[in-house]
């Protein structure tokens, strides 16, 4: 077992499998995982189930305001909750990911957010948080930062493969919605997805799975205030 005490933030734009890499890191340091896009995505199915547009930023903020969203913090086991009821899957699916993008933009969204992810956090020795903004804004001292980042083509491949879609046509459209919402997070004005200016880049364009969890273990395992080592 490993002896990290810290905080692992894990950012980059969908479709570089950063889900799995910071699983596969939080098993193999036997650190919690808090999934951020998972609450974004909770927040979503609040917005829908009201019947409010997404784009509607007061009438987001208010429902979002309102609603109970419960994250788990284990690798293992996946627990999404709003107000109580079992969204796991359906955050997943396209319903969610289409309109995800305009509410996680509206600030008071992300200062909820934001202030429950520090709080689950703060009750952790030892954290791999993935996200967005979680080496620039949610946790600006984290002991590692990693920006993990692939080509776009790569990325809906990579897509495409885990849900089982071959067609060339879908391929593409997969590609250009994998744009669409890096644009969307990159040119938000509140908490942009882009590097800290500490990140450790990583390019999984040509990495497997394993090499990218090697590299981001080794990392961790170097890092300063890496830990009391027992
Ligand atoms: O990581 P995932 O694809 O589940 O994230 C879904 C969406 O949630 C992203 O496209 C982004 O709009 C938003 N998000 C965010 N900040 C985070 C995590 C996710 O804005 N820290």
């Amino acid at each position: 077992m490993s002896t990290f005490r810290g905080q692992i933030s894990l950012d980059g734009p969908s479709g570089t499998g950063k889900s799995s890499v910071a699983r596969a890191v939080a098993a193999r340091l036997g650190a919690s995982y808090l999934d951020t896009g998972a609450m974004y995505r909770a927040a979503t199915v609040a917005v829908l189930d009201a019947g409010v547009d997404p784009e509607d930023a007061d009438a987001v903020a208010r429902v979002v305001a309102a609603a109970r969203i419960e994250v788990g913090t284990t690798a293992g086991t996946e627990l999404v909750r709003v107000d109580g009821v079992d969204v796991a899957k359906r955050i997943r699916g396209a319903e969610v990911t289409r309109v995800v993008s305009p509410v996680s933009a509206v600030p008071a969204v992300r200062r909820q957010l934001v202030d429950q992810q520090r709080s689950l956090v703060a009750e952790a020795d030892a954290v791999v948080v993935e996200g967005r903004d979680i080496g620039t804004v949610v946790l600006p001292e984290a002991t590692l930062k990693i920006y993990l980042t692939a080509a776009p083509e790569v990325r809906a491949q990579r897509r495409a493969g885990q849900l089982g879609i071959r067609d060339a046509a879908e391929v593409a459209e997969l590609t250009k919605d994998l744009r669409r919402r890096d644009e969307y997070d990159s040119s938000r004005a509140d908490s942009p997805l882009r590097p800290a200016a500490d990140a450790v880049i990583v390019d999984s364009t040509k990495l497997d799975r394993r090499a990218v969890v090697d590299r981001v273990v080794a990392l961790a395992e170097s890092a300063v205030g890496a830990g009391e080592r027992s």
